[in-house]
C-alpha cells in the first residue's frame, strides 16, 4: 500500500492494511514540507519459538509505533528521536513500514511461561 506524499496534509489521513494475522492501522500527518508522521498500531497474532526451550509461542501484538517518513534524504534535526524512513519515489510505502516494525518487534527475545519463571 503506497500513498503519495503530495496527498498528505496537516489533517490526519487514515490508513489500514493487513498481512498474515496482523493489521496495521493508523494515520498519516504532514509535519514539514518533506516529512510525514506515521502513527500506527500493529495488532494481531504471530508465532515464534521460545528463545530458551524452543516451544512455539503465540504472541499477541498490540504495538504502538511512530515513524517519520521522509520524502527524499532526511538531513534535518538530528536530535529527533523518532525513527525516520526515507522514500525516494514520492510515495510512502506503508507495507514496508509495517513489515519493518513487525520485524523489529520479532527480533526481540521471547520466552514461554515456563522459561519466564527461571
Ligand atoms: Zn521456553
Amino acid at each position: 500500500m503506497k500513498i503519495a506524499f503530495a496527498k498528505i496534509s496537516s489533517s490526519a489521513y487514515p490508513f489500514k492494511l493487513n498481512f498474515d494475522n496482523i493489521s496495521f492501522e493508523g494515520e498519516l500527518k504532514r509535519l514539514e514540507s518533506r516529512l510525514v508522521c506515521v502513527e500506527g498500531l500493529l495488532k494481531g497474532f504471530a508465532y515464534k519459538l521460545c528463545d530458551s526451550c524452543g516451544q512455539e509461542l503465540e504472541l499477541e501484538l498490540n504495538e504502538k509505533t511512530q515513524i517519520l517518513a521522509s520524502d527524499g534524504i532526511y538531513k534535518d534535526n538530528p536530535k529527533e528521536l523518532a525513527d525516520v524512513i526515507e522514500f525516494f519515489d514520492g510515495q510512502i510505502d506503508l507495507m514496508e513500514i509495517a513489515l519493518n516494525e513487525f520485524e523489529s518487534y520479532m527480533s526481540d527475545y521471547f520466552y514461554c511461561e515456563k522459561c519466564k519463571l527461571i
